[in-house]
């Protein structure tokens, strides 16, 4: 039996394998190796990491987990989760179980891309979801947003800050109120309306094909796809999860299920409108929601050896 089984070793995994390796306790990590940033071969604003290649990042993390003698790495899908008597059990997909006091998802999310053409293929080329991850490298540069959300036009003058030359992009007609146009226009921020027929690559950028009007070209696309859970390991254990399907977790990264964590992309806290989505985020989250379980284990065992004493 493992004191914790992490489904998932992205940085939120990772981290939280790390922090209880160094609290001696006996870890299994289970991860499929498909990171939500598999696509781009550089990460940004990761504290000492910048610039590195997330694979890297991944490879170093590995290396130092082998230092910890009750970590176990196995690389492997948890494809279900249960309660059991104590703790849970786990079946993974190599159709072994096992059992652990306390489990820690940090099993990522994936970003549903819109459904248009020539988008998958430039997708964490030149076409983002963040801009502290990727405009400071493109500042000064045409930029473009692709968006229809209400908040289509705050994004568009954020981006603003990293660069001159910003052209919305709504993908069709908008709902823009006229004193929003107003504020879009006394920035610069130019509006395109028409449908979008296609992205095609350019250059080391994007050209954005309209259904009316001359093609945009744009060194940078900023758009921010909805996500699903790669996992539904949280909704097997029956954790409460919010309707941007984002799993509840507390300050603690505790889910609503006790004994369950989640950490990383895949949670967030209430007060937090979407999830931070940042690797140093995920994994600092992934080291919080560590210590909690381990200070819970810690807990437990004292209630344990109070108990019998008592009865002894
Ligand atoms: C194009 C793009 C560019 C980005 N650039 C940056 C950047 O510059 N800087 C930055 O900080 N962030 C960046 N991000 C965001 C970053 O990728 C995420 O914030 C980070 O990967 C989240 O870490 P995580 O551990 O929560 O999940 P992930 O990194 O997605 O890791 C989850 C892991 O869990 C595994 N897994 C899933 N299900 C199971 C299962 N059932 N059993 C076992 N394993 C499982 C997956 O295979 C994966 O390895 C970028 C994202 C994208 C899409």
């Amino acid at each position: 039996m493992f004191d914790v089984i992490i489904a998932g070793g992205g940085p939120a995994g990772l981290e939280a394998a790390l922090i209880l390796g160094r609290a001696r306790r006996r870890v299994l990590l289970c991860d499929t190796g498909e990171p939500r940033n598999a696509v781009t071969g550089v990460m940004h604003g990761f504290l000492s990491r910048d610039g590195l290649d997330p694979a890297e990042l991944r490879r170093i993390a590995v290396d130092e987990l082998g230092r910890y003698p009750t970590i176990e790495l196995r690389p492997v899908a948890v494809a279900a989760a249960r309660p059991a008597s104590s703790g849970f059990t786990v079946s993974l997909a190599d159709g072994s179980q096992e059992t652990a006091d306390r489990l820690i998802l940090a099993t990522g999310v994936v970003d549903e891309l819109p459904d248009m053409p020539g988008l998958d293929e430039l997708w964490g080329r030149a076409v983002f979801h963040c801009s502290y991850c990727d405009a400071f490298e493109r500042s000064d540069q045409p930029l473009a947003v692709i968006d229809t959300a209400a908040t289509a036009g705050f994004y568009a003058l954020q981006l603003s800050g990293w660069s001159p030359d910003v052209v919305l992009c709504t993908n069709g007609p908008a709902e823009i109120p006229e004193e929003e146009r107003a504020g879009l226009s006394a920035r610069g921020i130019a509006l395109r309306e028409e449908s979008i027929v296609r992205l095609e690559s350019d250059g080391d950028g994007a050209r954005i094909v309209f259904d009316d009007g001359p093609p945009l070209h744009r060194q940078a696309i900023f758009l921010r796809p909805p996500t699903r859970q790669r996992s539904d390991l949280a909704a097997q254990l029956g954790c409460n999860a919010f309707d941007d399907g984002s799993i509840e977790v507390n300050d603690f990264g505790q889910t609503t299920v006790p004994g369950v964590f989640a950490a990383g992309d895949m949670a967030r806290r209430p007060a937090m409108p979407f999830p931070a989505a940042q690797a140093i985020h995920a994994a600092s989250a992934g080291g919080i929601a560590a210590a909690v379980a381990d200070m819970e284990l810690a807990g437990r065992q004292l209630a344990d050896q109070q108990a019998e004493r008592t009865v002894s």
